[in-house]
Formats: structure tokens, sequence, C-alpha cells
């Protein structure tokens, strides 16, 4: 269930939550993987009632943001609530309804991104499936021959070199990111002062823990982690957020 070195369960961490944050502290949510399950398609991640419903009311009761790999755009059509958002591994925002550039030159990696778009790999990859994230670009590998997946990750690798782009790999996806943008900074330009949960499942959201080592942080699903507590999948975290909004 829930570890803390090994030992604890959901109830003591939710018990562990409510003491360390209260009404007005910080929450900063990772979205996939996060608050709904890993699925083959990403363009239909869209939040359930439940789960807006447990959004909602974090939100009323402490100031919440939610920190996603994705472009901001797809987070408010997903999520469908007025809410903080950190978007594209921390190179934007959106705050009181405005788009807010985190990073420099955030705008002009776009020009870039339409050049990459134009070689349409799409077209070369059977199976491979590309979005565009405005300044950055995914590239899908799901339903890709596996076969296939050294000669595009070599290819994309290229690519980056070529436009100074950063490289993510995820889980069946390859991305090319803004340098140096990472969550934990983002996180860090919003924090307070106040106590503070940070929750994630991925390589990307390790920043997080690592640089807000005063936070409570978790981590979902498996695999190794900075964060100090872990929970065995999204439907679990969802109960303890549940449980403390
Ligand atoms: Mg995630």
């Amino acid at each position: 269930m829930v570890d803390k070195e090994g030992s604890a369960d959901s109830e003591r961490l939710i018990t562990e939550i409510k003491m360390e944050i209260e009404g007005g502290s910080q929450i900063f949510l990772d979205y996939d993987g996060t608050l709904v399950p890993i699925i083959i398609d990403p363009e239909k991640c869209y939040a359930p009632q439940s789960l807006r419903e447990i959004l909602f009311n974090l939100s009323k009761k402490y100031e919440l943001y939610i920190v996603s790999g994705r472009q901001i755009k797809e987070l408010k059509d997903f999520i469908g609530l007025d809410i903080n958002l950190i978007g594209m591994h921390g190179a934007v925002a959106y705050l009181d309804g405005r788009e807010i550039p985190l990073v420099k030159d955030f705008y002009q990696y776009a020009s870039r991104i339409e050049k990459v778009k134009e070689m349409n790999l799409q077209e070369k990859y059977d199976g491979l499936r590309v979005y565009d994230k405005s300044s950055g670009i995914l590239f899908h590998l799901g339903l890709v021959n596996k076969n296939l997946w050294d000669k595009i990750r070599n290819e994309i690798e290229s690519i980056a070199l070529e436009y100074n782009m950063e490289l993510y790999y995820g889980k069946q996806i390859i991305e090319l990111k803004i340098p140096g943008v990472n969550k934990g900074d983002a996180i860090r330009r919003f924090r307070n002062g106040k106590p503070c949960l940070i929750a994630g499942d991925e390589d990307t959201d390790e920043s997080g823990f690592i640089k807000c080592p005063e936070c409570l942080s978790i981590h979902v699903g498996e695999g190794n982690t900075h964060a100090k507590y872990r929970v065995k999948n999204v439907e679990e975290f969802l109960s303890i957020l549940r449980a403390i909004s």
C-alpha cells in the first residue's frame, strides 16, 4: 500500500498529510499517471467528473497547481476547471486567466518546432504519433513496431542536436523540449513558504521532490524515487486526495 521506509498505510499517510498541510497550504500535482492513468491515446485523457470534483474541492481549500509536461491548452481542455496550471515541464504557467512564460525565449522555440513538424516523421514511421506542444514536440512510439524504436530514437536525437532542444525520454515517448526547463524550478518559483504537498509518477517529477525537500512528496507507482512517500497507483492516490479535500 503506502510506504515510508518500508511501512505505513493509507490512513497513516492521510493523517500525516493533514498534520503537515492545512487550509491555505500549497499543493502541486502532476496530471498523467498521477491523477489519471496512462492510456494508449494521450489525447483522450479527460478528467472524469469524480476527479474534477476532487480538484475543485482542493482548489477551494488549498493553493492548487497542476504541474504537467502537457501544454496549457490541453490541461484546460482535459480538466475543465479554472485552476492554476504549470505546463510544458515548467516552461509556462496559467494563472488568473493569463498565460505566463516562465523561461526566456519561450516563444522563439515555436518556429524551430514548426520546422520539425514539417519533417512529417509520422509519415516515415508507421504508427508514430507526433504531438505539437507549441514550444515542444512529443513523439509517441506506443503503436510503432519495436524494431524501429532505435532508428526513430537516433533520428530524434540528431534533430535535438541540430535545433538545440533538450530530449526527454518517458514511457513510450520521446520529447523535444526547451533546454534547462524542469518542474522543480517552476515549483520553487511559486513556493511561498507555506507547507506543501508535491506528487508525481515520473522522472520529470523527481526534480520537484529534490529541489523542494521541505515539502511532503509522494511518488505514485513503481520505480526509484526521491519522494518521501509512495502510493501504489492513481486510484490509491485519488482516495488520499479525496480524504484531504
Ligand atoms: Mg506523470
